[in-house]
């Protein structure tokens, strides 16, 4: 079911989702089931499966030389979606990226996912390679995320890359694309951010998923400027529970968001990690409970594939 038609169904109430990383190469499935064995009862109505482009990695090649290799190191979200629609019979919604697709690839892909009778993704751009200062996308790819937008909603009308198809079946994916209440690390202003916002929304976005925030009046804020630039699409917030001391630096650093000073404080107290652990979660316990009060139509939680804090922060807000 598309995620506009699972909130039409529940008007006026939060429902609890979550997000899960593909397993790193070599490993089961079974993981990520146990975190979905132990998550489901809190009644999830989608499961987000993120999407992990290529890298670039140098080994040595045994001559004083190094070889550059390409791999991918988390593979499987188009499976991992349609075992856990299978499994649990809960909507599965794969991450897409502009990053290492060509348009054909891209086009594949989203067949791929309508057979599986997936019916909800969520495009983005990706970031730039770790060998890349500035994203670059493959040669016949995106650039930005409306463009891969505007070619899902163009699938959606049964528009293929070869314009010699007969009869082309039309997809019907909802479409749900990124936003940041603190702005994009690479956007001048927070309103050059909600202007690519809006055009990701004109191409055929039906929703926003926001970064993660440790402080609600970041994401009121921006839902407020989102909406004053006539923006009307749900905004679902996105969140974190900080669960090591070393997040206090990597969270500002690889997600570019600010943590509170209160919460700085409280976590530098702590005398150890599992006492940092109970501080994330019941901050975020804190932050929950505020957004349902506000009737944020879900909230998502960034697992990073854990449930034990996810699952403790559900039992106190659903
Ligand atoms: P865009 O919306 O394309 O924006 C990128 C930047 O360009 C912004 O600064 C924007 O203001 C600007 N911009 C946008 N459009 C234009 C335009 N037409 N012209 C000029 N400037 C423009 N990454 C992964 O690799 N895999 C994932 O599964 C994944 N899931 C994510 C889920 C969520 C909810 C979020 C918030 C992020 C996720 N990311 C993921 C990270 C994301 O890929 C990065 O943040 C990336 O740097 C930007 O992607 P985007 O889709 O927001 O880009």
């Amino acid at each position: 079911m598309k995620i506009t038609e699972h909130i039409a169904q529940s008007p006026g109430t939060t429902q609890f989702t979550f997000e899960i990383l593909p397993p790193l190469k070599g490993q089961s499935i079974n993981q990520l089931f146990d975190v979905c064995d132990e998550l489901m009862e809190f009644n999830p109505p989608f499961v987000d499966v993120t999407y992990h482009r290529e890298e670039h990695v140098y080994k040595n090649a045994g001559n004083g030389l190094l070889e550059m290799k390409v791999i991918k190191k988390r593979p499987g979200t188009v499976g991992i979606c349609a075992a856990i629609q299978g499994k649990y019979k809960v909507d599965a919604i794969p991450h897409i990226l502009c990053g290492g697709f060509s348009k054909e690839d891209t086009e594949n892909f989203l067949i791929d996912l309508d057979f599986l009778e997936i019916d909800n993704v969520v495009a983005l751009r990706g970031d730039a390679l770790k060998s890349e200062t500035y994203f670059k996308p493959n040669t016949d790819g995106h650039q930005y995320a409306n463009e891969l937008v505007g070619q899902i909603a163009d699938l959606n009308k049964g528009i293929y890359l070869d314009d010699e198809l007969l009869n082309s079946h039309a997809t019907d994916f909802c479409i749900g694309v990124s936003g940041y209440p603190e702005k994009h690390m690479e956007a001048p202003s927070m309103e050059s951010d909600i202007h690519f916002l809006k055009k990701k929304v004109a191409a055929g976005a039906e929703y926003v998923v926001t970064q993660m925030f440790f402080e609600n009046q970041k994401y009121f804020d921006f839902v407020e400027q989102v909406r004053a630039q006539g923006i009307d699409v749900p905004i679902i917030p996105g969140l974190k529970p900080l669960s090591t001391l070393k997040q206090l630096n990597m969270i500002p650093h690889r997600f570019h968001v600010d943590l509170p000073e209160a919460f700085v404080k409280e976590v530098i107290n702590c005398k150890d990690n599992k006492a940092v652990r109970q501080v994330g979660i019941e901050w975020c316990i804190t932050q929950s409970k505020e957004l349902k009060k506000a009737k944020v139509p879900f909230l998502h939680y960034y697992s990073m594939s854990k449930s034990d804090n996810i699952k403790a922060i559900a039992r106190e807000v659903f």
